[in-house]
């Protein structure tokens, strides 16, 4: 029989043993009885089940959730307001603020043992702390502390002198915790947490006095200002605790069976509180089951959502078209060349859906200079055919302005008549071409945002052309659909997105990728060029231009409107056209000119009267100058990569060689250098797109809030991209199987769903 003995303060030290047989660990609970003849009963209580899912549990299980942080103990008024800043109000919440890491703190390092990098946690004593400062003159604290097996640095930079003397005694024992780094030969830590231990403390006491930071992995939460990791982790335990268990798995057993998915109460106690055998990369990369788990609900609701959006459009009724090749044919052609084969590929993707009796809801994507524009002239031409109008809109009226002039061109040869839409247009010249497409007359509009204003009527919209959709808000696809009975739809960006972000993104669209570029395209050279090399720079322009080449030089304006960037941009056109290049012509294009200005100068740059183009970003898309073989881009780290790249698409656009230099002064953030580099490695926008999800994260990328889809709390695109695929499999199979979610076994799905997306179902759909 071990024997237990009282200490003064009243507790039981359990011998190892004992706690063996009872199956208890720290932060276990059990009762103590005392039976009739004087002796302990001793049973341990067992973890709360998960209560199966009955209905009437769910409301109650759900205002559960939506607890105030407040009211979780420990949570303080102070508390709640820092969280809150963090967007975290409500118990859910909490619960899916998952650690951002995890430490192993199962045992106790030897002070030798400490390596460089790891965080690691250690018992020792300390045997000096005094004030010390830098050659610099810069104070710190400084602490040696030590176990027998070596010593080790500790430094404060920020520090209260008279708390830190006062706490760091010599000869005083604790247990610290830190990252450890190495400077020369000495190991040192920065700002180590410290649990101290008592008068005779044993250091299991310690750790077992303290379970949530001690003898176990522990959770590492994203910080909060204010917020001390310890507090937390108590926090955290106690929300998780409470109410975990009141998450409902909504998932169908089968297919959460398919995926080994937990259910989510386990997976929300796994991921914030691990096991002890649990694997630490595993947890630290997210990708234990219980990550996964949540990560796969998550996309999973999303996806559901996607799939009923699509499915929405595709079951609602729609022109059916009929292709009779009265225009596309002539065009063929008037055309100097034949299409590409990816050309016609997405354009027959396209004619089935028109024809097909049901609305066509389509993104094109396809690199810078792929042939996007006339693949959405033959698509506008098969309406056409039809009797029906079409309205093709654009970002900005530079480009609306140049797919006019495109399509204009060719239209005027097969006898459709075209019609430019901008804001610009004012008065009697604006409400004659209102009339015209009132009337029909307009058989093909294009225009910017001015398209989908209230006054526009169309007389039979069929078809509606969104280019580069990135500028446009999922609200404006919608409005441009409600111009019409029931046009469809057609989507086209150059911004190749990755594929699981797509797929998340525009999920509701189906995609036609134009994967080739017209033949005899030669790839741009891209060199970054620092300051220094200016002169050199100028000599290459020169050098093109001798060859009868035309050159852009690019400036950024990060505001179109910035006063002092448009007097920047200008200044430097001068400087150009009088210093460096008196001899040449040049031209200036920026955004706050009058749209004829504009027109005017681009049309002498394409006509070649012009050698050097100055322009600001107002040319990233759609000009098309075969003949501009050499681009220089100012202070290129100002630019983001696909930005870049679509400047970049500008040159390169006939058979010569072609050049971009990217200027920078050189002082290059971090970020700003990866960006360059990415554009000197490749001209692939597939990998540029990549790359650029990488640096910027995919929030930043597209912008997914404006693009109408909720924030991912625990997915990660870059991580979880072949849980995405699985998700989406299994949510459009649900919906084929079940288009409305109607039956009862998907009762609680459905109700789930519209509580995650909320309104959001009904903006994002087209319908
Ligand atoms: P983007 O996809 O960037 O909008 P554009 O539609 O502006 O590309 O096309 C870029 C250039 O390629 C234009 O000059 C266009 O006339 C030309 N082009 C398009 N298709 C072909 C083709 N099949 N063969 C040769 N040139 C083509
Ligand atoms: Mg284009």
């Amino acid at each position: 029989m071990p024997t237990i003995t009282l200490d003064d303060s009243s507790r039981l030290s359990l011998p190892a043993e004992l706690l063996d047989r009872l199956g208890l660990k720290p932060g276990s609970r059990l009762t103590a009885e005392l039976d009739g003849e004087g002796r302990l009963l001793l049973t341990p209580v067992p973890e709360k089940p998960t209560s199966p899912p009955v209905s009437l549990h769910d409301s109650i299980n759900r205002k559960n959730l939506e607890t105030p942080l407040q009211f979780i103990k420990g949570v303080g008024p102070k508390l709640a307001a820092a969280l809150a800043r963090k967007g975290v109000h409500s118990a859910e919440d909490a619960l899916y603020l998952l650690p951002n890491r995890y430490e192993d703190r199962r045992e106790l390092r030897r002070v030798a043992q400490l390596r460089p990098g790891e965080t690691s946690v250690f018992s020792g004593e300390v045997l000096s702390a005094d004030l010390a400062a830098t050659k610099g003159g810069k104070r710190f604290f400084e602490v040696v502390v030590g176990d027998g097996s070596g010593s080790i640095v500790f430094k404060w930079f920020h520090y209260n002198p008279a708390f830190m003397k006062k706490s760091w005694k010599k000869g005083r024992r604790g247990i610290f915790t830190g990252e450890v780094s190495q400077f020369g030969y000495q190991r040192e830590i920065h700002h180590p947490e410290v649990e101290w231990l008592g008068d005779g403390e044993e250091l299991a006491e310690v750790m077992a006095r303290d379970p949530v930071n001690f003898g176990r992995i522990v959770p590492v939460y994203p910080l909060t200002e204010g917020v001390h990791q310890k507090t937390m982790r108590k926090i955290m335990k106690e929300a998780v605790e409470q109410f975990a268990p009141c998450v409902e798995s909504l998932l169908p057993e089968q297919l959460a069976a398919r995926h080994s998915l937990v259910p989510l109460p386990r997976a929300f106690r796994d991921a914030h509180l691990p096991e002890s055998d649990a694997d630490l990369e595993s947890l630290n990369r997210g990708m234990t089951p219980a990550h996964r788990t949540l990560v796969f609900d998550e996309l999973f609701f999303l996806e559901l959502g996607l799939a009923l959006k699509k499915q929405g459009v595709t079951l609602a009724p729609g022109i059916s078209f009929s292709v009779t090749h009265k225009y596309t044919k002539p065009l063929l052609h008037l055309l100097p060349f034949a299409l590409t084969g990816a050309q016609r590929r997405v354009l027959s993707e396209i004619k089935a859906d028109m024809i097909s009796p049901h609305p066509m809801h389509r993104l094109v994507q396809g690199d810078v200079g792929s042939g996007k524009t006339l693949v959405a002239l033959m698509a506008a031409l098969v309406a056409v055919e039809n009797g029906c109008q079409v309205a093709i809109m654009a970002p900005t009226e530079i480009l609306a302005e140049q797919h006019y002039l495109n399509i204009h061109r060719w239209c005027e040869e097969l006898g459709v008549r075209v019609t430019l839409l901008t804001a610009s247009l004012k008065g009697k010249a604006k409400a004659a071409v209102l009339a015209e497409i009132a009337a029909g007359e307009a058989q093909i509009v294009i225009g910017t945002h001015a398209v989908i204003q209230e006054k526009v009527e169309f007389h039979r919209l069929g078809l509606g052309i969104i280019d580069e959709q990135h500028r446009f808000g999922v609200a404006q696809r919608g409005l441009l659909k409600k111009k019409g009975e029931t046009p469809d739809i057609l989507v086209m960006t150059a911004t190749p997105i990755p594929r699981t972000l797509a797929m998340t993104v525009y999920g509701d669209l189906s995609l036609s990728v134009i994967d080739e570029l017209p033949p005899g395209r030669t790839p741009v050279e891209t060199r970054i060029c620092y300051e220094s090399r200016r002169p050199q720079v100028y000599s290459l322009i020169r050098e093109e231009i001798g060859k009868g080449r035309q050159a852009y030089v690019i400036y950024p304006l990060v505001e179109e409107s910035e006063k002092s960037e448009l007097k920047a941009a200008t200044q430097m056109a001068e400087h150009l056209e009088k210093d460096i290049f008196p001899d040449l012509r040049l031209g200036v294009l920026h955004g706050r000119m009058r749209p004829e200005e504009k027109e005017a100068v681009m049309r002498s740059f394409k006509g070649g009267e012009i050698d050097i183009l100055v322009a600001t970003t107002v040319i990233e898309v759609g000009i098309d100058v075969p003949n501009a073989t050499i681009m220089v881009v100012e202070h290129a780290e100002r630019f983001g990569l696909s930005q870049l790249h679509q400047l970049r698409g500008r040159v390169g656009r006939g058979s010569g060689r072609s050049r971009c230099l990217l200027l920078t002064n050189g002082r290059l953030s971090e970020e700003g250098e990866k960006r360059l580099r990415v554009m000197e490695a490749t001209g692939d926008g597939f990998r540029i797109a990549e790359a650029d999800l990488e640096i910027r994260g995919p929030g930043d990328f597209l912008g997914t809030r404006q693009a109408g889809l909720p924030d991912f709390r625990v997915a990660n695109i870059l991580r979880d991209g072949s849980v995405l695929e699985e998700a989406r499999r299994e949510a459009f199979a649900l919906v084929e199987q079940d288009p409305r979610l109607s039956l009862p076994e998907h009762a609680r799905l459905r109700a789930e769903l519209r509580r995650r997306w909320g309104g959001r179902l009904e903006l994002a759909g087209i319908a």
